[in-house]
C-alpha cells in the first residue's frame, strides 16, 4: 500500500522542485502506478496547479504539458493530424477510457516504463522533453538517462511534416503490449522504434539504405527483416525473445507499407 504522510499542491515549479529534492518525496501524476507501490512517501507533490494540463500549439511544436492525461492525448485534433493518428492509435487500447482520464503523459515518459506505448510514439514523433532544471533534451537520449529528481514540466512534438503507423501486438485486449512498433517518415530520415520489448524503446534507423529507393512492398519486407535482424529483445510472462523479434519484424513491416498506402492514397486524391 501507498502511505503518504503530507500532501502539498505546489504553487510553482521552483517549490515543487525543492520539495522532490528530498529522497522520500514523490510528485503526482495520475497515481496509477504510483498507488500500487508498496511505499512511505513523506509529501506528495502535486503539480495540478501548474496550469501543466494543456496542449499549447505554437507555429512550430505542439507542448504537452506534464498533466496532461491520455485521452486529451488520444482526442487532440492537431496532434492526430500531424501522425496521422499514430498518437491516437498509441494509446487507445491503454486499460479503459475512464484509466486513460486520469494517467498523464508526465508519468507516463518520466517513468521510462520497458512496456509503454507512450514512450515508444514519443520516441517515434521525435519529441525532446522539457525538465524544469535540465531543460530540453530528445525522448531518445531521456528514455536512457538515470532517474533522478528532476521534474517533467512539458513534452515537445515538432510541427514537421511525417508519416507515421502505430502498431502492437497484445495477447489480450487492453493488456500491456508483447511488441509495440511505431515507424515515421520525415524528410530527413524514418525511424522505426520498437518499444515493449520488453526493455525501453529503441529508435531504429535505416543504416543499411534499405529504403533509399523509397518505400515498397520488397523494401519493407528487407527492413523488416533487418529490424528482426538488429533489434535486442527480451522474454517474460508474455512473450519470449525470439518472438519479439519475429513480431518486430512483421510490425515494422507492415507500419512502412501502411506509410506508404497513406502516400498512394494522398496521390491519387490530388489527380
Ligand atoms: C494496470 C495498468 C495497465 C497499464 N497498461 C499500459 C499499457 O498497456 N501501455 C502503456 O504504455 N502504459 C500502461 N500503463 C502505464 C500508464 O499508462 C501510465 O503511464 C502510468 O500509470 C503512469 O502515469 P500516471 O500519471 O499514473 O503517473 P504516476 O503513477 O502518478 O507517476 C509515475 C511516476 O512518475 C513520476 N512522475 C509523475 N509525473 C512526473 C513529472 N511531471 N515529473 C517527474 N516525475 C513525475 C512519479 O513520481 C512516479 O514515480 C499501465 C498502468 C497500469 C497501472
Amino acid at each position: 500500500m501507498l502511505t503518504i504522510n503530507q500532501y502539498v499542491k505546489a504553487s510553482s515549479l521552483e517549490e515543487a522542485y525543492e520539495l522532490n529534492q528530498k529522497r522520500s518525496n514523490v510528485v503526482l501524476g495520475g497515481m496509477l502506478w504510483l498507488k500500487m507501490q508498496k511505499r512511505n512517501v513523506g509529501t506528495a507533490i502535486d503539480l495540478s496547479g501548474l496550469g501543466l494540463d494543456n496542449i499549447e500549439e505554437t507555429e512550430s511544436e505542439l507542448r504537452i504539458g506534464a498533466m496532461v492525461t491520455l485521452r486529451q492525448m488520444e482526442l487532440h485534433q492537431a496532434l492526430n493530424d500531424l501522425t496521422d493518428g499514430a498518437a491516437r492509435e498509441s494509446v487507445r487500447h491503454i486499460v479503459g477510457v475512464q484509466f486513460r482520464n486520469m494517467a498523464t503523459v508526465g508519468g507516463s515518459v518520466f517513468g521510462r516504463y520497458g512496456f509503454s506505448d507512450v514512450l515508444t510514439f514519443l520516441m517515434a514523433a521525435g519529441a525532446e522533453v522539457e525538465l524544469y532544471k535540465r531543460g530540453r533534451l530528445s525522448v531518445e537520449e531521456f528514455a536512457y538517462l538515470p532517474y533522478d529528481n528532476d521534474i517533467l514540466t512539458y513534452v515537445i512534438v515538432p510541427k514537421k511534416p511525417m508519416r507515421a503507423a502505430y502498431l502492437s501486438q497484445r495477447n489480450t485486449k487492453t493488456d500491456f503490449p508483447v511488441l509495440a512498433c511505431c515507424a515515421a517518415q520525415t524528410e530527413e530520415e524514418v525511424r522505426c522504434v520498437i518499444g515493449a520489448r520488453p526493455m525501453k524503446a529503441v529508435c531504429l534507423r535505416d543504416e543499411r539504405g534499405i529504403l533509399a529507393g523509397g518505400i515498397t512492398k520488397e523494401s519493407a519486407e528487407a527492413f523488416g527483416a533487418f529490424v528482426s535482424e538488429t533489434v535486442e529483445t527480451g522474454s517474460n510472462l508474455r512473450g519470449s525473445a525470439q518472438y519479439r523479434k519475429i513480431i518486430a519484424g512483421v510490425l515494422a513491416k507492415r507500419a512502412l507499407l501502411q506509410i506508404a498506402q497513406m502516400d498512394e492514397s494522398e496521390q491519387e486524391g490530388r489527380k
